[in-house]
């Protein structure tokens, strides 16, 4: 009996209770609404869409660095909107869990989602230098120029413009001769001697080099690494010199290349040129980013050790 009258009296209580609350919320609501009016008309505790905007284009950087980690960023944007939230409402209005929704699954902006990919052209520059150069610039791309130090003095000014243009000038041997059957010395020679040429004319000294027919043995590895350069290699070979084939060219780099890849070509070739005009488009239609080897090699959270040996990122 005790029990139950307690109960139906806990009842009542509880009735009362919720009636008291219901009461608070109907008086408090009105005002609660203007005051949402009013910061909207003065741009008060509400951010105006503008700053808002840039938290957000600010946000999905930091989220997209962050996300090989594994996380989201966010705590910080979040602890700067509570930072100009002064009534419960307001804080409503940006609420955390809106925010994290638009912005943690927002798809990644293209230019920090976009796959990688590098194009090198070696043995040049030639007369075909300047029309890839044309696409290059035509299409907001960069490449990487595996030049022969005989041939920079002929070909400065295109050199200049790659150089202007952010593309990588690096050494491919004087002459190309294959560097593993001379001596050590003469080795150090020939890296140092193409590297100074393409220093005069780029104002720096190349930071990687790739030896010719991709020809290494220790002595290579070891002056390479005296001359403070890493040796690239590639991932995708176009054989352009030999099929001097437009298409196969083009279909030599769609079907083989991947985020990462380092694609081999030639400067030599019309058709190599040819092939280079459709394919960079069509690489950015497909979502890469066309940047330098430095470039790609810098993505790699260990960097490019000199003397070290390179095919892909
Ligand atoms: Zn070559």
């Amino acid at each position: 009996m005790a029990y139950k009258r307690r109960n139906v009296r806990e009842k009542r209580g509880g009735a009362a209770l919720l009636m008291a609350w219901l009461m608070l919320l109907c008086a408090l609501a009105p005002t609660a609404l203007a005051r949402v009016a009013v910061d909207a008309l003065d741009g008060g505790a509400i951010p105006p869409a503008a700053s808002l905007g840039a938290l957000q284009e600010r946000d999905a950087v930091s989220e997209t660095e962050d996300t090989r980690l594994g996380f989201y960023g966010g705590a910080d944007i979040a602890g700067s909107l509570f930072s100009f939230t002064v009534s419960p409402l307001d804080h409503e209005v940006i609420d955390p869990p809106l925010y994290a929704a638009s912005f943690s699954r927002a798809p990644l902006p293209p230019s920090a989602a976009a796959m990688r990919v590098a194009l090198t052209f070696d043995d040049g520059p030639s007369v075909y230098t300047k029309r890839i150069l044309d696409t290059l610039e035509r299409y907001g791309a960069k490449a990487t120029f595996c030049v022969l130090g005989s041939r920079v003095n002929n070909y400065a000014s295109t050199i200049e413009r790659a150089n202007r243009m952010g593309c990588e000038i690096i050494g491919h041997s004087w002459s190309h001769k294959s560097l593993t059957s001379l001596p050590l010395a003469e080795i150090e020679n020939d890296i140092s001697r193409t590297a100074s040429v393409i220093k005069r004319v780029t104002g720096t000294a190349p930071k990687l080099f790739r030896p010719p027919y991709g020809s290494v043995n220790n002595d290579v590895r070891l002056a390479a690494r005296r001359q403070g350069a890493a040796i690239i290699m590639w991932s995708v070979d176009t054989l352009d010199w030999s099929s001097r084939n437009a298409d196969r060219v083009y279909n030599a780099i769609m079907s083989e290349v991947k985020n990462g890849s380092i694609i081999l070509c030639h400067d030599m070739y019309a058709t190599t040129a040819d092939a280079v005009s459709l394919a960079v488009p069509e690489l950015i239609r497909r979502g890469y980013q066309l940047v330098t080897v430095s470039e790609l090699l810098r993505f790699d959270e260990n960097g490019v050790t000199a003397g070290m040996t390179y095919r892909n990122k």
